[in-house]
């Protein structure tokens, strides 16, 4: 049997972890397997639904380089792909179950079923379990009473006749075998709304069923949703699909991953400097393990290790600061020219080249892409290349005099020392690290003093600050005239200092 299985987000919200989550697997499940991966949008709640959503989808799996085989936007043999475009169908299907037997006319005005729900409600205590509360009182209207009042007009909807009495039972591919009393689900739950429009029980498996998905892997939340399914492909006689709902995704609390949590929408990650790689790896990871101590994986490792066997019952905790490493490891895997062109919208943004939104000119470009090695591992976060970079591109503030200052040494050796840097500052700059280190240790050996002492008060100078990227590369980038100004700025100040 060839796989089919699919993703069919319903467009009324910004994609987020959990949406992607479910996603990845059934693209890696259908990857792993040869079969086909689609995408189908279920927008069957029109007042909910909007087409800003169906663009931000659009965007996110562009952007995490995420393809389907068949949907929306590519087509398919199985179209069309979105649901508002399938409206008659569902309403064909419906029609076919009257005929069954396996669903009926309801005529029961809104005011009615309100208060049913409403009286159900107080017996029940405030927790109403079933959504709709429905008292099943237009079950037994005589089928061809029914038709006589549908065809002389009057408003009705079409509910599903569930069979009472007996009990569903179907088997999830994670959580085992699982059975549920018929007259525990939804009372015969509206399948067609009084405007025709079906409800997301109708569309969804009439088309899982005709665009021939064999297996449903999505969130654990639809898990009560199971038994009613499986009752509705029974009512049509078909074979249903292979269920496998998917561990769910809690913050570190226990809870539900949230807003609360930190950032849930992919356009959030995005913003703040997440690789698409690197989300995804770490996307696939949650509530999956492939092998033991290996944890980065291209999108075809995952492919090719993927299956339901290595998927996890116990739900998945996700974690903003592993997935922070994650990041981290694949910036250092990027090479300078890649780093510089995904950080430099980030770095245009921060005003690193003037004021904020301002380009790149002249060599600035250059220096940029020069400069990728002094950070690479050191960031974590595209946006952090520009924080950390801006003295390549301005001159800092000379800093106060206390910083310059090694541990342990005063304001008039400091001045020797920065003294004794700046003669090192041009053949350093024309020098590799190597070399660089070496004309330094050499230098602090002869003069006696500590290697570190000799490079604090030169790299306060050059970096204006006493933490700064690699001293070697910067004086390489910055050049030794420029490095130079910078150190005799810093000398004038200190030396006014000392005799002030
Ligand atoms: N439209 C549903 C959703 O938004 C699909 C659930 C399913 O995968 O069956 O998640
Ligand atoms: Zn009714």
């Amino acid at each position: 049997m060839s796989i089919r299985d699919r993703y069919a987000p319903s467009p009324t919200g910004l994609q987020h972890i959990g949406g992607i989550r479910t996603a990845l697997f059934n693209y890696l499940y259908a990857r792993s397997a040869g079969g086909k991966f689609i995408l189908r949008l279920e927008d069957t709640d029109r007042t909910r639904s909007d087409q800003s959503f169906v663009q931000n989808l659009y965007d996110t799996f562009a952007w995490l380089n995420l393809r389907w085989d068949e949907g929306p936007d590519i087509g398919g043999p199985f179209g069309p792909y979105i649901q508002s475009e399938r409206f008659e169908l569902y309403k064909k299907y419906a029609l076919e179950l009257i005929e069954k037997d396996r669903a009926y006319y309801c005529f029961c005005s809104q005011e009615r079923l309100d208060k049913v729900r409403a009286d159900r409600e107080a017996a029940q205590g405030a927790s109403g379990s079933h959504e709709s509360g429905y008292d099943r009182h237009c079950r037994d209207i005589d089928r061809e009473e029914a038709a006589e009042r549908v065809r002389a007009g009057e408003k009705c909807t079409i509910r599903l006749k569930i069979p009472l009495g007996e009990s569903t039972k179907f088997h999830d591919h994670l959580l085992g075998d699982i059975e549920w009393k018929n007259d525990d689900v939804n009372p015969d739950p509206v399948l067609l709304k009084t405007d025709g429009f079906p409800t997301y029980h109708l569309a969804n498996i009439v088309d899982d069923h005709l665009m021939g998905i064999t297996h449903v892997l999505r969130a654990q939340e639809w898990l009560s949703s199971t038994p009613l399914h499986v009752i509705m492909y029974k009512s049509f006689g078909w074979e249903h699909p292979e269920f496998c709902h998917l561990p769910m995704v809690m913050g570190q609390d226990g809870k539900k991953l949230s807003k609360r949590h930190g950032a849930t929408s992919i356009d959030e990650f995005r913003r703040q400097g997440y690789l698409p790689e690197a989300l995804l790896n770490y996307v696939a990871l949650l509530g999956a393990s492939y092998e033991e101590g290996k944890e980065i994986y291209t999108p075809e490792e995952l492919s090719a290790r993927f299956s339901l066997e290595k998927l996890n019952k116990a739900p998945a905790i996700f974690d903003y600061k592993k997935l922070e490493w994650f990041n981290g490891q694949y910036i250092r895997m990027k090479s300078d020219d890649e780093l510089a062109a995904l950080a430099l919208p980030y770095a245009i943004t921060a005003g690193l080249f003037g004021k904020a939104g301002v380009e790149p000119e002249g060599t600035q470009k250059l220096t940029f892409i020069a400069a990728m090695p002094l950070i690479k591992e050191r960031i974590n976060f595209l946006h952090e290349a520009a924080e950390k970079l801006g003295y390549l591109f301005s001159e800092p503030p000379t800093p106060a005099a206390a910083e310059f200052i090694p541990k342990k040494s005063d304001l008039a050796q400091t001045v020797t020392l920065l003294k004794l840097g700046r003669e090192l500052v041009r053949p350093m700059a024309k020098s590799n690290d190597a070399d660089a280190e070496a004309l330094i240790k050499a230098a602090a050996e002869k003069a006696g003093v500590k290697l570190g002492d000799l490079m604090m008060p030169l790299r306060v100078a050059v970096t204006g600050a006493r933490v700064s990227p690699p001293l070697f590369g910067s004086l390489r980038i910055l050049g030794a005239e420029q490095a130079l100004a910078r150190v005799d700025k810093a000398l004038a100040a200190l030396s006014a200092e000392v005799s002030g």
